[in-house]
């Protein structure tokens, strides 16, 4: 068969590895618009879960990523001059996107796929000849939106902007940090993901982000200003943006990408391209990785092209449920922050634990404390037992 796969992001790149690995007759060819080692973003998060996941997948490119990845096994919140701390026995990890790429970008070439950059497909007329085009190109997908009727698609964007940036301060642990301003309240949370860097994400709402000046000034401006804003938490560390300083901060709102349908003919969705999860689950790429194994699984276990894009289809939508119920519990938490900004820090940091929950936004925050304080295994598995989805979502993801 002979498979073309646009977007050179971990989605396509791991359907190529796992493809090439089961199948090596196949013919496989990755289109990436951009050049080689040019790529958005700084460090991504991902679970022990999902290490294990990888591990059984391909040793290979699961060892070497184990091998370029920070880890952390506390979860760190301040609010002004208050701290906590919590340990929830579960290990988290961080590694470069570029590192990530390029990992599985040398692991596919070894196996035999080509991968070709700066080659950017709009259309599917110009892979006339490919059997299968998996479309692995993104939130923004040009194949997708082609054909936006038949997929379904429906982008919605969220309230909140947000930033992805670097720093040169190694946090030690995953941290958040809560910040109150004249303006109202903004917030950031970093973690590791090599020995020199962090990631750090800042998200406040519109009406703070046009409060504090940051709808107008250079990305440089921005930069020294949260700087001045998270300095106890960057300890005189700079911020890293994307672009020279010169041009504006790459805020953004958050789009939540749905599709009805993740097929059409011999064209397939993975990925960002076929839904994303709120980046505050941190659990995007790891979804990614997962829909590429489905798919390769349903390939392999029958030949007949639509009835195995269908299976894939119907397996991956089901994967994907319980993290994206997390994914819209956690971006409403973080939009209506002011629900519990009034509680005393310790209080809103274990709310913020647990904003998962199905209860949470209809239950009096303090009530909803007090009761869990008095029994909280009973608290969980009562908001496990009213969602139905709880219990699961933890055997899919593993919350940050
Ligand atoms: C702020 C933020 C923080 C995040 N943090 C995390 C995290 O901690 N953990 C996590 O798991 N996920 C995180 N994510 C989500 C994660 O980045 C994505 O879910 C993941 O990258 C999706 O992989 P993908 O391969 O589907 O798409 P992408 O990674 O977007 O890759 C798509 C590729 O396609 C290429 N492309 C696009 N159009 C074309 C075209 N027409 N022709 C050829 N090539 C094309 C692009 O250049 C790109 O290389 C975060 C996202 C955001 C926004």
């Amino acid at each position: 068969m002979k498979i073309a796969c646009v977007g050179g992001g971990p989605a396509s790149l791991y359907f190529s590895i796992l493809m090439k690995r089961m199948s090596p007759s196949e013919d496989i060819t990755v289109y990436e618009r951009d050049p080689v080692g040019s790529t958005y973003g700084w460090g991504v998060t991902y679970s022990d879960r999902l290490l294990g996941n990888l591990y059984s997948a391909d040793q290979e490119s699961a060892c070497a990523i184990a091998e370029s990845s920070a880890s952390w096994n506390r979860w760190d919140h301040h609010r002004e001059d208050v701290a906590m701390t919590t340990r929830p026995g579960h290990a988290g990890y961080g590694i470069s996107r570029r590192r990530l790429l390029s990992i599985l970008a040398q692991r596919a070439r070894v196996l035999g796929v080509r991968i070709q950059y700066e080659r950017e497909i709009t259309d599917e007329g110009e892979l006339a000849e490919a059997d299968l085009i998996v479309a692995g190109d993104g939130v923004n997908s040009a194949l997708r939106n082609r054909h936006a009727d038949h997929f379904g698609t429906q982008v919605t964007a969220g309230r909140n902007v947000y930033l992805w940036l670097g720093t040169t301060r190694v946090f030690e642990f995953f941290t958040f940090a809560f910040k109150e301003t004249v303006h109202g309240w903004i917030w950031c949370y970093g973690y590791p993901y090599d020995p020199r860097h962090s990631t750090c994400v800042v998200e406040c709402s519109p009406e703070t982000w046009k409060g504090l000046g940051f709808d107008r000034g250079t990305e440089a401006d921005t930069l020294a200003r949260l700087e001045k804003i998270f300095a106890g938490m960057l300890d005189g560390h700079p911020l890293m943006g994307r672009g020279d300083g010169e041009g504006g901060a790459h805020w953004l709102n958050f789009r939540m990408v749905d599709n009805r349908t993740w097929y059409r003919d011999n064209v397939v969705l993975i990925g960002d391209a076929a839904h994303t999860t709120h980046y505050s689950i941190g659990a995007g790429t790891g979804l990614a990785l997962g829909d590429a194994a489905t798919l390769v699984n349903a390939l392999l276990e029958d030949p007949r092209l639509p009835s195995a894009l269908a299976a894939y289809e119907k397996e991956a939508k089901a994967a994907l449920r319980t993290a994206r119920l997390a994914g819209r519990r956690s971006a409403r938490w973080y939009e209506n922050i002011r629900r519990y900004t009034g509680l005393p820090p310790e209080q809103m940091f274990k709310l913020h634990r647990a904003r998962y929950s199905l209860l949470l936004p209809y239950v009096p925050p303090r009530l909803y404390y007090w009761a869990g304080r008095v029994n909280e295994k009973s608290l969980a598995r009562a908001t496990g037992w009213v969602s139905g989805k709880v219990a699961r979502a933890r055997e899919t993801f593993t919350p940050q």
